[in-house]
């Protein structure tokens, strides 16, 4: 039985996901950022949360924890530092949700402590703020090669993986790869598609895995375009990585 999924914004541009099996009853939430938004969900869908999945320590995926797991009594999974998290994980862990397997990508770079969470027979994974829609995650505790190595385990996963990622940044995003792989056709389509939903408030995450490949820059620093354009035919995918996050730092 295919898990159902459940995506809904809080903040100005977070989302949160509810995962539900409807075979056991079993419903995991996708981060705490905010307690009112998560307790919504579970009202609208008649879902009862009984786990929490933690990506990473910020606020905004982490503030409204201790008031959702004492009025859910979850079971709060994630990283060893956050409080409230009952199972500590690290990379190469696996879990078990209600008799799907859980296993945990230690995909460190905009944070140390990040966790996706991927389950294969269904082929979705939870990147948080690691890899977005045509973007990865700022670097704000972890190097260049670190993220890169982490995107790297994601590239690997089935093209055919569902991609749930942390925030709406992708009009962003899609503004950017574009400056520096223009003559991408696949690419080209599809930020004509993300400006369409944008312009009608639709999400444009999930994503699938294969369309991140074929357009997400930060995924394709060994494309030879990307690198003409950059002027980095000689360096290594990690320095080329290195010079697309610079450059979206400042665009
Ligand atoms: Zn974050
Ligand atoms: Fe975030």
């Amino acid at each position: 039985m295919a898990l159902e999924f459940f995506q809904f914004e809080y903040n100005d541009d977070n989302y949160g996901v509810l995962v539900h099996d409807p075979v056991s009853g079993c419903t995991a939430a996708i981060d705490a950022g905010d307690t009112a938004a998560y307790l919504k969900a579970s009202e609208r869908t008649g879902w009862t949360i009984d786990n929490i999945w933690i990506t990473h320590h910020h606020w905004d995926h982490t503030e409204g924890l201790g008031k959702l797991k004492a009025m859910t009594q979850s079971k709060v999974f994630g990283p060893a530092g956050v409080e409230g998290v009952d199972e500590a994980l690290n990379g190469g862990d696996s879990f078990d949700f209600c008799g799907l397997t859980v296993d945990v990508i230690h995909t460190p770079g905009h944070t140390l402590d990040m966790l996706n969470f991927h389950i294969a027979e269904q082929n979705v994974i939870f990147t948080g703020d690691t890899l977005f829609s045509l973007g990865c995650g700022r670097l704000f505790e972890g190097s260049a090669e670190q993220m890169w190595a982490s995107l790297s385990k994601l590239a690997a996963l089935k093209p055919k993986t569902v991609i749930y990622s942390s925030h709406e940044y992708t009009l962003a995003n899609a503004k950017f790869a574009i400056s520096v792989d223009p003559e991408n056709t696949a690419l080209k389509r599809r930020v004509d598609d993300v400006e369409q939903k944008r312009s009608r408030q639709q999400p444009t995450v999930p994503s699938l895995l294969s369309d991140e490949l074929a357009t997400n820059p930060f995924l394709r620093a060994g494309d030879p375009a990307i690198r003409a354009h950059l002027g980095l035919e000689a360096a290594s995918d990690a320095e080329v990585f290195a010079e697309l996050r610079s450059r979206k730092d400042n665009f």
